[in-house]
């Protein structure tokens, strides 16, 4: 799928953001590959042994708790060799229901924000620290984070994507095993095993507090540019 400048134009405004930015934040938008079907993975549609290996585990997970409290783990969704890797937090009901990150309304502004960088959904691969649903969607616990993390660092080794975003301050706190608030972590890279880490404000958070959308929006500019340096 290819957006126009036109579209892209129309998804920044949406998002509520100024399209007249300073020239080094306004880079013209990558044109995006034409979705490819092969390497696209569902929710439980997984190829190659080590995929299928790693989404059987997870499925049948009882490392903690919320094995009993799930509808069923949330794996994980988009393009086995994606560029770019989206890391959340945790499934929250909606995702709990339908088995798919990233679906209720924040999961909706996800996707505008990684259309304004001419990203779609299926050229991504959106995962959370936590496969489960904590009750009531409280914050993870650090060790259903820890029980969790085997199977995030596994789908970062087989995508091996060439940059991270992490979206809110769980994601970039647990990836990162720092403490700080988004704030001082967002507006540098950082990194995992080699691979280039962008921290920035959570979906959710973006749509109770729009004004920090303009951030965000330099963020993804950021880790854009990241990975074209990385290229
Ligand atoms: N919030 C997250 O962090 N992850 C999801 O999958 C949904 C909402």
């Amino acid at each position: 799928m290819v957006h126009s400048e036109h579209q892209r134009r129309a998804y920044l405004d949406a998002l509520g953001i100024d399209v007249w930015l300073p020239r080094d934040a306004a880079e013209p938008a990558i044109e995006p590959v034409a979705a490819a079907d092969a390497g696209a993975i569902g929710v439980a549609e997984v190829g190659g042994s080590d995929w299928e290996s790693l989404s059987g585990q997870v499925a049948a997970c009882q490392r903690c708790a919320l094995a009993g409290s799930r509808t069923q783990t949330v794996f994980g969704v988009g393009h086995r060799d994606a560029d770019w890797m989206i890391v959340g937090e945790a499934p929250g009901a909606e995702e709990d229901r339908r088995g798919e990150p990233f679906v209720g309304r924040a999961g909706q502004l996800l996707d505008e924000m990684l259309r304004a960088v001419g990203l779609a959904r299926d050229r991504v691969f959106i995962a959370n620290i936590l496969k489960c649903r904590p009750p009531n969607n409280r914050d993870p616990k650090q060790e259903e984070a820890d029980a969790c993390r085997e199977y995030l660092d596994r789908q970062i080794a087989l995508i091996k994507p060439k940059v991270i975003l992490a979206v809110g301050r769980i994601a970039a706190q647990q990836l990162l095993g720092r403490d700080d608030p988004v704030g001082r972590l967002r507006g540098q890279p950082h990194a995992v095993e080699d691979i280039p880490v962008v921290v920035t404000y959570h979906p959710a958070y973006l749509l109770r507090r729009p004004s920090e959308k303009g951030r965000a929006w330099t963020d993804l500019c950021l880790a854009r540019r990241v990975l074209q340096e990385a290229a």
